[in-house]
């Protein structure tokens, strides 16, 4: 589960980032593009928190949407899956939006 090590990564990130003693809430920004399942991050965020400072913060997490442009014929269109038809029947696409994966904001008490 890739979940994991990226999950690792954002806790690292957030304790070498902030110095306060206590971390209420980290907002993290997770696009449905992004191959990332918010469920699995949420799972693994309690298992690698436990014992650090933020043991008891709240993860809180948005998924911005798809969004690309189509190449051929400049429509922009909802984006479900990286691969995308658009309605001229292209599928090169560029992705605009929804692969996000970032630690957005966090907040101390
Ligand atoms: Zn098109």
């Amino acid at each position: 589960m890739h979940e994991l090590g990226i999950t690792q990564s954002i806790v690292d990130a957030v304790l070498d980032a902030v110095e306060e003693p206590t971390i209420k809430c980290v907002h993290l920004e997770v696009g449905r593009l992004s191959g990332v399942v918010p469920d699995a991050i949420r799972f693994c965020f309690e298992l690698v928190a436990d014992g650090t400072r933020l043991a008891s913060a709240r993860l809180d997490i948005t998924e911005p949407a798809g969004r690309g442009e189509c190449r051929s014929c400049g429509l922009e269109i909802d984006m479900e899956d990286l691969i995308t038809r658009c309605a001229c029947g292209s599928v090169d696409i560029a992705v605009l939006a929804g692969q996000e994966l970032r630690i957005k904001t966090v907040e101390v008490g």
